[in-house]
């Protein structure tokens, strides 16, 4: 049979957390006797950490920094309204054409590229966040958990596995069945109707707090209710785990009722983030075809900067470099202020063989948005295009300063070393880099990499062992918590 990747996570997590006693395994704070009748956040947060080290390595993960970070500024102006603010939060998107969003233990919360392009408006993709967000700050799927009485970390990992089983397939009974749970798990996979309840009124507050049309949770759930009647027994993901009754709209309808209409416009991002996320779907000509159309038929919603933008980068896809840097001068004209523009604007000269005119575009996108992602990675990255890895060390140094846990940062850095010709940096930046996102066997072979070597001073060998001797630990131990499993 072959083996579900999540599984891997599901082992995993059960090995990290079923060494007794529970307050000494390592990086755990200490819970008490407590922990092991109550969910803390802090297990909750571990739980989902070991499920996203799966997710990331999943096909659908949508590695695009600018898409992330939109729905992490989106999702934290939501959050930053709620009474519960000891609760960390990470948003991602999934390339899946299916209006799905979930919520899973620990706080991550990811949606679907689907759900993100059926979105009406800004503040209807809100809506959805608003309700996943409390979701979690209400802590329902502990909650869930508590209730059944079973065995409580196993039961909320095979909860978090089965919602992500449960994404995009119908069928659900494969999470269970993964899970050994049986069909308990598909029982609990549904929220309650209580706690639906809950997650719209508490998501309603965060959604008007924030600024957000409160009409759009109303009319993004009527939305996905007309969806699922046309699909008959294929309802949505969304509907499938989160039940909508005509007694919750009802509930939303009451809510709404009476409060003054509040226009709300869709911020530039919202729209651009659609646009390249529109680019990407179907063939590159589909793509361009329905760009044009609706520039032509002038039938959009917003800004025409993000059409343009939409059909620069479906012209790009294509390979219609000239037609691309036409779009690009249309939304220059536009007067499109937006760290997007100047990623794609950079993207291109690279595509064109100008590594040095990227350069300079990031090099004065960076210092105008010196806090975007997507700008640092790309100025590094269009460095090393250009051949000058002196400088694209410089700003992996400055940046790791203020970014010490970005994994991407720490790969980039080594791709640097690499080209430079420095091999125990190398193999030491890609260490962290592998540390980090979890995987440390892969981390204990480059440190290994990196003594061998034998290109580095005697400070930077004797770095090298130390935090060989650590990462060599952390693997034994959890090599020992897995068996004991
Ligand atoms: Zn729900």
């Amino acid at each position: 049979m072959k083996q579900h990747p999540l599984s891997r996570a599901l082992v995993l997590a059960f090995g990290l957390f079923s060494a007794p006693p529970l307050s000494v395994a390592e990086g755990l704070p200490d819970l008490g006797e407590a922990a092991q009748t109550e969910f803390s956040p802090a297990m909750e947060r571990r739980i989902g950490e070991s499920v996203m080290l799966e997710i990331r390595r999943d096909p659908a993960w949508l590695d695009d920094p600018e898409v992330n970070s939109y729905l992490g500024r989106l999702g934290n102006r939501l959050s930053s309204q709620s009474e519960e603010q000891r609760q960390e939060f990470e948003f991602f998107a999934l390339r899946d054409s299916t209006l799905n969003a979930f919520a899973m233990p620990g706080g991550y919360i990811g949606v679907h590229t689907g759900l993100i392009l059926a979105a009406a408006s800004e503040s209807e993709l809100a809506s959805v966040l608003a309700h996943e967000i409390s979701h979690v700050t209400q802590r329902h799927l502990a909650r869930l958990i508590n209730k059944s009485g079973q065995g409580q970390v196993t039961s909320l990992l095979a909860l978090a596995v089965a919602i992500l089983a449960a994404r995009s397939n119908p069928d659900v009974a494969v999470g269970a069945a993964m899970a050994g749970q049986g069909a308990a798990i598909q029982n609990q996979l549904n929220y309650t109707r209580d706690f639906e309840r809950e997650a719209d009124r508490v998501g309603l507050g965060l959604l008007e707090r924030s600024g957000f049309d409160i009409r759009g949770m109303s009319g993004f759930f009527e939305r996905l209710q007309k969806f699922g009647r046309l699909y008959e027994n294929n309802a949505p993901g969304y509907l499938r785990t989160h039940p909508l009754t005509t007694e919750r709209l009802s509930d939303m309808g009451n809510r709404i009722q009476g409060r003054p209409y509040k226009q709300v416009a869709d911020s530039l991002e919202f729209q651009l983030v659609r646009a390249k996320l529109r680019a990407q779907e179907g063939t590159p000509r589909d793509a361009v075809t329905e760009f044009e159309t609706r520039l032509r038929d002038r039938s959009f919603a917003g800004s025409e900067a993000a059409m343009r933008y939409g059909l620069a980068q479906a012209r790009m896809r294509e390979g219609n470099a000239a037609a691309a840097e036409r779009e690009l001068s249309e939304l220059r004209r536009l007067k499109a202020v937006s760290p997007m523009v100047e990623t794609f604007a950079a993207q291109l000269r690279v595509k064109q063989g100008d590594a040095p005119g990227a350069v300079n575009i990031l090099r004065a996108a960076h210092l105008r948005f010196p806090q975007e992602r997507a700008v640092t990675y790309g100025l590094v990255e269009s460095l090393l295009e250009a051949r000058s890895p002196s400088d694209a060390i410089k700003v992996t140094e400055d940046d790791l300063l203020s970014y010490p846990s970005d994994a991407k940062m720490h790969g980039l850095q080594a791709r640097t070393y690499a080209l430079l010709g420095k091999r125990l940096q190398q193999h030491r930046a890609q260490a962290e880099a592998y540390a980090l996102l979890g995987q440390v066997p892969a981390a204990v072979e480059q440190l290994e990499l990196a003594q061998k070597s034998g290109d580095g001073n005697f400070y930077e060998q004797s770095q090298v062992d130390a935090r060989l001797r650590e990462m060599k630990k952390r693997m034994a131990d959890e090599a020992k918590q897995a068996k004991q499993k």
